[in-house]
């Protein structure tokens, strides 16, 4: 078989794909405005019957996990069949989604049926009010009782993401609410170092803190560093027996970030990127149309993959394409 290989010997079984760009929310370091329509770009989002095709080329290319994404990808109508259509009929083992958890309290059965394998859920404070104040929006305690549902439900496999803010969630006393929080909750929470993006110079100048400040506090607190298996994702992962949880952190402006980089992404209009900040990004979409295009659409993926960089340049700011990552998922 074919495999996803480029030519620094990286593989790549992994790719996130974002459905929508629309989001809901407005949070201040990707869409503090809320979603904008691009009037530049009046191309439709992909299509079902296209999302079908390319999954199933990418599971004959050895990709055996995608991660919805979006924008907020539960925004979408045919969502949960997009979700049923990648689980039985594309090939691929693992369909994943990150959402900000909009609605999560009435969600939970549906997404449940639907065979996910995992869910990652935004959630940047604890608190009520700094919630309200980072997202735009006052829909904490419903995102927790969703969560509370899903466990009830049986469901295995959640993680909670925030991103790290400089004096907004970024205090011992957050990281103590979270410590508690997944004392007795088998969920993983993992801070993300904000990243500079086209859009949020300001933003990021304001509140970017490195996580080494999380580091310290792990530390500090007998957490142990863990090691990942093939298809995982970029978080460094500390475990505790005392605790039903894990805890991690997700630097991208950390020294060999890149090294370990597993994953590639396609836009909600079928453009492939290679890495979320590369400059590089083609569209496959009409490769997208007829099933009888498989073998060409994989040639190209293919042949793509040769132009993916050693490292994404990031600290010398270099955001490339991503205005924000309500475009490429984050
Ligand atoms: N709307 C969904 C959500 O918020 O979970 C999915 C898309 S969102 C772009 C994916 C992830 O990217 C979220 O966890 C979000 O917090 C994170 N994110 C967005 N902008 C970021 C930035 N500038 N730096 C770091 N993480 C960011
Ligand atoms: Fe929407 Fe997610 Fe961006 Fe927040 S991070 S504005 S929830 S796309």
């Amino acid at each position: 078989m074919k495999m996803l290989r480029d030519s620094f010997g990286r593989t790549f079984p992994y790719i996130r794909l974002s459905i929508t760009d629309v989001c809901n929310f407005k949070c201040g370091y990707c869409l503090p405005n809320g979603y904008q329509i691009d009037k530049s770009d009046n191309r439709k989002f992909l299509h079902i019957d296209e999302i079908k095709r390319l999954a199933k080329a990418l599971s004959e290319l050895g990709v055996c996990k995608i991660r919805l994404t979006g924008g907020e990808p539960t925004v979408r109508k045919d969502f949960f069949d997009i979700v049923k259509i990648l689980k039985n009929e594309s090939g691929i083992k693992k369909v994943v989604i990150t959402t900000n958890g909009y609605h999560l309290d009435q969600k939970t059965k549906p997404l449940f049926d639907s065979g996910l394998n995992g869910i990652n859920i935004s959630i940047d404070s604890l608190d009520r009010e700094t919630f309200k104040k980072v997202t735009g929006h006052d829909r904490l305690p419903e995102i927790l009782s969703g969560i509370g549902k899903l466990q009830d439900l049986g469901f295995e496999n959640i993680k909670i993401n925030a991103v790290l803010l400089n004096g907004i969630n970024s205090s011992e006393k957050d990281f103590e609410e979270w410590s508690k929080f997944i004392k007795s909750n088998k969920i993983d929470f993992r801070y993300i170092e904000l990243m500079q993006t086209g859009d949020n110079l300001d933003y990021f100048n304001k509140y970017h803190v490195s996580a080494s400040i999380f580091k310290n506090y792990l530390n500090k607190n007998k957490w142990i560093h863990q090691t990942l298996g093939r298809d995982a994702g970029p978080s460094l992962n500390y475990i505790n027996p005392e605790f039903k949880g894990k805890f991690g952190i997700i630097a991208p402006y950390s020294k060999d970030f890149c090294k370990s980089c597993n994953r590639l992404r396609i836009t909600s209009r079928g453009d492939l990127r290679l890495c979320l900040f590369g400059s590089t990004g083609i569209s496959i979409r009409h490769l997208l149309q007829k099933d009888d295009q498989l073998e060409e659409l994989k040639d190209l993926i293919l042949k793509q993959l040769n132009f993916k960089k050693e490292s994404h340049y990031l600290e010398l700011g270099e955001t490339g394409l991503t205005k924000n990552l309500s475009t490429t998922g984050g």
